[in-house]
């Protein structure tokens, strides 16, 4: 369920298909006299657009640098095109801890949007921190729910997210 909602929120940002401020002034003229339309609601310091999101951003950079580690991308910049080339380059990676790579990023991507928006519809705003544990929260969810192959190097990975169950390994059965 919710993962395909990240997934089709990973693709959009990919194709730069959000609708961001920067955007929405392309066509609407009227806006453009209300400049606080285009300030980004994280920072407060630049315009709402895709590459400032991901992750120009101070506030994005500071939960990316949080929670990359735990997705096993400790020294991956928080720059986009760097993400991108690191995950183009393990695309064809079944392996699990390119898995939970995979999940962390999209999982980032998914609640930083939604954070965004939140802020400028709702009027509701979290710090950084509250932000990295619902990312490591929903990560660590799916990683519950996942089928994973039982082998000593993916229980080693599960432990990091203090995940002992062993329903989560797939043996066949
Ligand atoms: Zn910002």
């Amino acid at each position: 369920m919710a993962g395909h909602k990240h997934a089709f929120l990973m693709w959009l940002v990919i194709r730069r298909k959000l609708l961001t401020q920067d955007k929405i002034l392309q066509w609407d003229f009227s806006r453009r006299k209300n400049m606080n339309m285009i300030c980004c609601l994280l920072c407060y310091a630049n315009i709402d657009s895709h590459d400032h999101l991901f992750f120009d951003c101070s506030y994005s950079q500071r939960v990316w640098n949080s929670v990359r580690s735990k997705g096993g991308m400790p020294n991956v910049s928080s720059d986009w095109s760097s993400i991108i080339d690191w995950m183009v380059h393990r695309s064809r990676s079944k392996s699990a801890s390119v898995y939970i790579s995979r999940l962390v990023l999209a999982a980032t991507t998914y609640f930083i949007w939604q954070e965004r928006n939140a802020r400028l519809f709702k009027n509701q705003t979290r710090p950084p921190e509250a932000l990295c544990d619902v990312i490591l929260d929903t990560v660590r969810y799916k990683l519950m729910g996942a089928k994973l192959k039982n082998t000593l190097r993916v229980k080693e990975l599960l432990r990091a997210w203090e995940i002992y169950d062993t329903r989560v390994f797939d043996d066949g059965s």
